[in-house]
């Protein structure tokens, strides 16, 4: 296809039905027919990046190779499609009004007044255009975060309408995710609340050209002529999302209810082929039919809401799928870890995951927990703050190094073995100032690291200010605790891993994020097959 096609992904009634899930699983079946898909999201908050909020807020930060810190959507995108984003396909009003700004302060609308429309929405659209003129796609889905009608979404609606002017009403789509409650006292599904977020779409100029509306029940064809009917869309473009057990059932509903071939149908794009999801299909029988079951342990902060560790979440499904072993996952408070409960807390688990994290708060608890892992030679996975508090535990315990630390937690430790990187030792400003994005890695032939990634040279996505301080590398390896991995420009240790230790590996990197439903992440799928090792043995030896 010469031009790509727009396709656009709104929201009514309220937030959390699945719009990224949705975006998503359109994508992965408009890919599977051999299209090329790229799928974007516009947040309508004022920060330029959610890099700064707290998980509680917005749950994952999620890092692309080009260092974006983004929404937590497009790690779906990715884990869907198995293709990378960039920060193209995360773009906040903050970072719209920032550009508008920017440009105003160059002189570049010299003599105009700068106002919403046009100039934010043209700014809203040159993102959207970028990556539908970069010639690398058929389609570009973008969805629009929030809710129609909310104030801050209202210049992004705007840009949607103008769209549909530019680009041709063939090349032009909007898709409306809604919701259909179902009363029990009244024992009926409702469409008025349907209704009206399309009429709000309509006073906005934009008529829903499908409606994919969730719902707890099966729609009954007299509720999809009512909702064809006042909502002006044909019956086939209303379609059902039924509550899936897992998200990567969404594509099949999807491509039961046929939402592709509408979405064809609708752009005039001929339907030549049935789309292949074989792979998607194997990887879901997998999925459903586990043979073997483990329990592991999810040591970190923010355990109350479990979209702050996503990424981790759902590359422990896919390593899951890959060894036929359900994970069931439980997430324990690093507060509550001690030095005299971490046994009884921690030893029913076949594997512990010590999380990511920033300040203090916890970390002892953390380190606690390390503690008890290396001891018990418990399978031990540690990302990022989980890997420079493994480093912290060796040296406290191991080398006996008692005030050991990372100057993040104590700036006075007489042993920063953890420490700031030269970098960041200039840096003051919070927003986008982290080491960030993909940095090449080499693996130390021999190590297990490198056999579970089966070769040496790696690129893996990192978000961190504080690094291994290398000062210590000698003593450290010298007692056992190796350093296997090493980004081969500036030195810094991006992997440690244990001796004499069945499984016990820390990096200063991010895995979960390049783990898909096509590439699950190595080093889960291996460390979910520790866990079941780890298993076997104990029940050997009860
Ligand atoms: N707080 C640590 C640092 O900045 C770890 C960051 C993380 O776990 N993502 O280095």
């Amino acid at each position: 296809m010469a031009t790509a096609k727009y396709i656009f992904v709104t929201g009514g009634v309220t937030s959390s039905l699945g719009k990224g899930i949705i975006s998503a699983s359109l994508g992965k079946l408009l890919q599977a027919r051999g299209f090329k898909v790229t799928i974007q999201k516009f947040d309508p908050y004022i920060n330029i990046d959610p890099g700064t909020l707290n998980p509680y807020e917005h749950g994952e930060c999620y890092v692309t190779d080009d260092g974006a810190e983004t929404d937590l959507d497009l790690g779906h995108y990715e884990r869907f499609l198995n293709t990378p984003t960039s920060q193209a396909n995360n773009v906040t009003t903050g970072r719209i009004y920032n550009n508008v700004i920017t440009k105003e302060r160059k002189g570049e609308y010299l003599g105009k007044t700068v106002q919403v429309v046009p100039h934010i929405t043209d700014e809203i659209k040159r993102n959207i255009f970028q990556l539908g003129e970069s010639g690398e796609y058929d389609f570009v889905i973008t969805e629009i975060g929030g809710c129609v009608g909310d104030i801050e979404s209202l210049p992004f609606i705007e840009a949607v309408r103008q769209v549909k002017w530019d680009v041709g009403v063939n090349n032009f789509l909007v898709i409306h995710l809604t919701l259909i409650p179902y009363l029990s006292a009244a024992k009926e599904l409702k469409t008025k609340p349907t209704q009206h977020s399309v009429k709000q779409l309509l006073e906005a100029g934009i008529q829903p050209d499908i409606l994919v509306c969730r719902s707890e029940r099966h729609l009954p064809p007299e509720i999809r002529k009512k909702l064809a009917l006042f909502c002006n869309v044909h019956i086939n473009s209303v379609i059902e999302a039924l509550d899936a057990d897992t998200i990567y059932d969404v594509p099949i509903l999807m491509r039961k209810e046929k939402l592709a071939e509408r979405v064809l149908a609708k752009l005039k794009i001929p339907n030549k082929n049935e789309p292949n999801l074989d792979q998607w299909k194997v990887f879901l029988g997998k999925l459903k039919n586990p043979t073997d079951e483990v329990n592991i342990g999810l040591v970190g902060k923010y355990v109350e809401l479990p979209d702050a560790y996503k990424s981790i979440v759902e590359a422990f499904t896919h390593a899951g799928a890959v060894n036929e072993c359900k994970v069931n996952i439980e997430w324990i408070s690093s507060e509550t870890i001690t030095e005299e409960n971490s046994a009884s807390i921690l030893g029913k688990f076949d594997g512990v995951l010590v999380a990511p994290g920033f300040g203090e708060r916890g970390v002892e608890g953390k380190i606690e927990a390390v503690k008890f892992l290396r001891e018990s030679k418990t399978p031990f996975f540690g990302i990022c703050l989980g890997m420079q508090c493994a480093v912290i535990e060796f040296a406290r315990n191991v080398l006996k190094l008692k005030d050991a630390s990372s100057t993040e937690l104590n700036e006075k430790t007489k042993h920063p073995v953890i420490d700031l990187m030269e970098e960041q030792k200039k840096v003051t400003d919070k927003g986008g100032t982290m080491r960030l994005g993909a940095y090449p890695c080499d693996l130390k032939k021999g190590s297990k690291t490198s056999s579970v990634y089966g070769k040496t040279k790696i690129s893996e996505r990192h978000r961190h200010r504080y690094e291994f301080n290398n000062k210590y590398l000698e003593q450290m390896e010298k007692a056992g605790l190796m350093a296997t991995g090493i980004n081969p420009d500036t030195g810094l240790v991006e992997v440690v891993e244990l001796k004499d230790h069945p499984w016990f590996i820390g990096t200063q990197y991010h895995p979960e994020l390049k783990s898909t439903v096509l590439n699950p992440h190595p080093l889960f799928v291996k460390f979910v097959e520790a866990a079941q090792n780890h298993k076997k043995e104990n029940n050997s030896k009860r």
